[in-house]
């Protein structure tokens, strides 16, 4: 396993990048069970990058970008039994030489959930996932649903700036109790890690609904907000058509059911894709390539 901090390391996955099958996973690192599932899901298809990089342009002002967990050494020490090729791991000037520098700005998918909510967000997500893909040069990159809309976006923007590298999403790997993993998880203590539980509960609880039948967007989310009395602020709890991510009045085809709630010092998102058919409801993947 290779450790890369510079752009001109990078040239030491030449002959790895020349074959055609370089595999990329973005991370912000502080790695858990649902990190390491994506470098598995992605050995599968070739030889594996993984990049750890605590993007600043990702976070706004207020944000946890300062106290933001990081701690290379454990993260290699984890990675190292699943075998990737190299780890990228960058300082702030690689990635940003300038002040102000060019950025990448996402289409209309980034304007809605996350992004209504965190201006910048998806710019910054946007404007770091471009540059990795230039400097690695993958055919493909893994995403998780677990950060659904970032998926969506990321899609858009390969599509539009007509990027030649294909973008898969893989499944959430969720705590016994339904928490989706997230390097954030580690805010929560006590009764606020209890109730944090609440968002993955809500999905369920919809899903069930939608399996009986309700297919009235409006109920739906009535009953998402409903099962999110634990948490301490709901920023969002809604129903979107993938890929556009527009608000259907009817729940049909393919649906992300999204939640962003504040649970004590945390905030956590969390979703659930499902293919809404007349007498069936199934788990689907995002994109072409994800496997549900
Ligand atoms: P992050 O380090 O939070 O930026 O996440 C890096 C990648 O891991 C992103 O593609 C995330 O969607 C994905 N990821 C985060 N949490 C999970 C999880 N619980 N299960 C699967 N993938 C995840």
């Amino acid at each position: 396993m290779e450790l890369l901090h510079t752009r001109a390391d990078l040239a030491r996955l030449a002959s790895l990048r020349s074959g055609g099958r370089l595999v990329l996973v973005p991370t912000m690192g502080a790695l858990h069970a649902g990190h390491l599932s994506l470098v598995e899901r992605a050995a599968a298809r070739g030889p594996v990058v993984v990049s750890i990089f605590v993007n600043p342009t990702q976070f706004a002002p207020g944000e946890d970008f300062a106290r933001y967990p990081r701690d290379l050494e454990r993260d290699l020490e984890l990675l190292r039994p699943l075998g990737p090729a190299a780890v990228f791991a960058p300082q702030v000037s690689e990635m940003y030489p300038g002040p102000d520098g060019t950025a990448v700005e996402p289409g209309p998918r980034a304007a809605v959930l996350c992004g209504a909510r965190r201006p910048g967000h998806f710019r910054g997500v946007a404007t770091v996932v471009v540059k990795l893909l230039n400097l690695v040069g993958p055919a493909v990159a893994v995403f998780g649903r677990k950060d659904a809309q970032q998926c969506l976006v990321l899609d858009e923007v390969v599509r539009d700036l007509a990027l030649p590298v294909r973008l898969v999403d893989a499944p959430t790997l969720r705590e016994p109790d339904g928490l989706a993993m997230s390097s954030r998880n580690r805010y929560l203590e006590g009764d606020d890690r209890r109730r944090a539980a609440c968002l993955s509960r809500a999905l369920q609880a919809a899903r069930r609904e939608l399996e009986a039948g309700e297919r009235a967007v409006a109920a739906l989310e009535d009953l998402l907000a409903l099962h999110l009395a634990d948490a301490d602020v709901v920023e969002y709890a809604e129903v979107r058509r993938v890929p556009d991510l527009d608000r259907p009045e009817r729940a049909e085809g393919r649906l992300l059911l999204a939640i962003a709630a504040r649970v004590g010092p945390a905030r956590l998102i969390d979703n659930l894709v499902l293919e809404v058919g007349p007498r069936e409801v199934r788990a689907a993947a995002l994109l072409e390539g994800g496997q549900p």
